[in-house]
Order: structure tokens, then sequence, then C-alpha cells
């Protein structure tokens, strides 16, 4: 049923039990089990990456990104096991937890001086359905005391298409309780731009499938150029996402992008890192100081 609803509804999924299935099934129940109590135990935590601005302003924003502490395997990424927590159901309480703990350490940060910082979180189309979520979003803002326009949260172009009244009346009062929102891992969904002109969206975040092999590929290059244009003519910030080398960067300067995000900065750290990361003099801030003129040119020369 949960397939032939993913699949746009009016079709079959025909259910077939064999072992493999029944393997499957049983890893997900145990991942999800896992989570429910990790959350508990503290093995469910989030990791910080550093967006960094092209002109060497320093960290201009911070993306909160969900791990797992597994005994044996170590901190493990997100990416395998998000879908099973849409199809149980456990991301709404995760995407919960998530919102708020985030936002609790941006209000630290910014507290220890970060005072532009920007919390950049996760939402899945799943935790954005539910009725309550502005609410939900409302009273983790009122609960950490993150200050307005701090909290941006990124959603999949999945959720600005076709959107239903329900979603613009969502997206507005979002807007009006002055939460950013960004769209993630823009260019791989769909081709739609329509949505853009709907609405009041603050950034795009260009995928990294279209920064890997820059600057070699020309049609990369064009592509993100497009983008780039795109967003700036409609106001928007545009980040790019996977920035892993001196020539990415470079690249993606010259192409216009506004901040930049990868492992040529920072890869996602702890919290307890990202505190000191941030404590550094000169890493954020409006002007552009020496210390992060200094980082980028190193990065640059
Ligand atoms: P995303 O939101 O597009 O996050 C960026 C992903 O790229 C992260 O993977 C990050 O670790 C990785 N990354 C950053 N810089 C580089 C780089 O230079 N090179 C490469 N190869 N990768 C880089 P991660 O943490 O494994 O997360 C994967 C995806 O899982 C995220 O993609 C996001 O869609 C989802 N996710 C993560 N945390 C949450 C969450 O709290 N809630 C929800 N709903 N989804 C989450
Ligand atoms: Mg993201
Ligand atoms: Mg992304």
């Amino acid at each position: 049923l949960q397939m032939a609803k993913q699949q746009g509804r009016n079709c079959f999924a025909i259910y077939e039990d064999s072992p493999t299935h029944r393997e499957q099934r049983r890893y997900a129940v145990a991942i999800v089990e896992e989570v429910q109590s990790g959350l508990k135990d503290g093995r469910i935590l989030l990791a910080y990456q550093p967006i960094v601005d092209a002109e060497g302003h320093g960290i201009v924003a911070v993306e909160a990104l969900l791990r797992r502490a597994d005994p044996d395997r170590g901190v493990i990424s997100p990416a395998g096991f998000i879908p099973l927590l849409e199809q149980s159901g456990l991301i709404v309480p995760v995407g919960r937890w998530t919102m708020h703990e985030a936002c609790r350490r941006g209000r630290a940060w910014i507290d220890k001086g970060a005072e532009d910082l920007v919390m950049s979180v996760n939402v899945s189309p799943r935790q954005f359905a539910e009725p309550d979520f502005v609410q939900t979003v409302a009273a983790v803002l009122a609960e950490t005391g993150l200050p307005r326009g701090h909290l941006q949260l990124e959603v999949t172009e999945g959720i600005l298409l076709e959107p239903t009244p329900q979603t613009l009346h969502k997206i507005d009062a979002l807007v009006a309780a002055g939460v950013r929102l960004a769209v993630d891992d823009f260019g791989m969904g769909y081709s739609s731009l329509a949505y853009l002109k709907r609405f009041p969206l603050h950034a795009l975040k260009i995928d990294r499938m279209f920064v890997r092999d820059l600057p070699e590929q020309r049609q990369d290059a064009a592509i993100v150029r497009a983008i780039v244009d795109l967003g700036h003519g409609l106001g928007l910030h545009v980040t790019a996402e996977g920035v892993e080398d001196a020539d990415q960067f470079h690249e993606l300067r010259r192409l216009g992008c506004d901040s930049m995000q990868g492992y040529l900065f920072a890869r996602p750290v702890a919290a307890a890192e990202m505190t000191g990361v941030l404590a550094q003099p000169g890493r954020f801030g409006a002007a552009p100081s020496e210390a992060a003129i200094a980082m980028i040119s190193r990065i640059t020369s």
C-alpha cells in the first residue's frame, strides 16, 4: 500500500513474501527500534557542517546533520536509515528532536558571539506534511530562544511541487514567523520552475552532483551558472554543496555562488568541535576579517 501510494497512487504494487523481504523487514524494524531507543540514550546525535561565504566573510551558517552512533560501526550517516524513518513515521519525532537540538545549539553559539549565524535544518516531506508542522517550528523557536531569522529549513523540491492549499498556508506562516526556506539538492529533482515564483524562498542549494566534476566539465559549469543567474534574478542566495577541492572553489566563485559547503572547509563535526571552530576569531560576522581572508587565501593560493 505504501509503495503504491509513493508511486503516485493510481497503481498496483504486488506484495510477495520472500526470505529477502522478510530479511529487509527485520532490518527495517531493527533500525527503527534502534533510532527510537537511541533518541533516549544519546545514540542519535547531530553533526554540524559550516557553510562558508564565498568572498571570505567566514562561516555564515551551519547545517545540522543527523547521525546514529552504532556500537560496532561507529558514527553512521543518515542516508540509509532516513527512508525507514519516513516510512515508519518516526521521522516526525526525530525531526522535532533534531530541530530543537539544532536551535538550542544555534542559540548557544550566537550567545558566544556568532551573532549572524544561521542554523540550517533538513526537513523531510513527511514532517512537513504534519498538520501542526508550523506550530511545532514556532514552539521550538520559543523553547530554544533562537532569534527570528536565524533558522533556515532545507526542503526538497518535492514539497514545493504541486502545492496543496495547506502547503501554501504553511509556507506563508513560516515566512511570517521569520523562518528562511532553502531548496536543498536543487537541480536533482524536477524540472518545474513554476514553484520558484510562488514561494518566498531564501536560498537554493546546488546539489553536489553539479559540483563534483568542476572545473573540467563545462556542462556542469553551464548548469551552475544558470542556477546562479536564476537564483540571483529571483533575489535568492545560492549555496554550492560538496566542495572538496580548491579548483572547485575557484570555479564556483567565478560562477557567482554566494556560499559553499564541503570537505574543503570542514567535514560535519560534533557540536563540541564546532564550538571550537566558531570560537576562533574572525570566522563569522559582517565584515571580512583578517582571519577569514587568510583562510580563503590559503585555499586560493
Ligand atoms: P543534504 O541535506 O544534502 O546534506 C549534505 C550531505 O553532503 C551530508 O551528508 C554531508 O555530510 C555531505 N557532504 C558535505 N560536504 C561534502 C563533500 O565535500 N563531499 C561529499 N561527498 N559529501 C559532502 P549526510 O550527513 O550523510 O546526509 C545525507 C542526507 O541525509 C542529507 O543530504 C539530508 O538529505 C539527509 N539528512 C541529514 N540529516 C537530516 C535530518 O536531520 N533530517 C532529515 N529529514 N534529513 C536529513
Ligand atoms: Mg541539507
Ligand atoms: Mg543537499
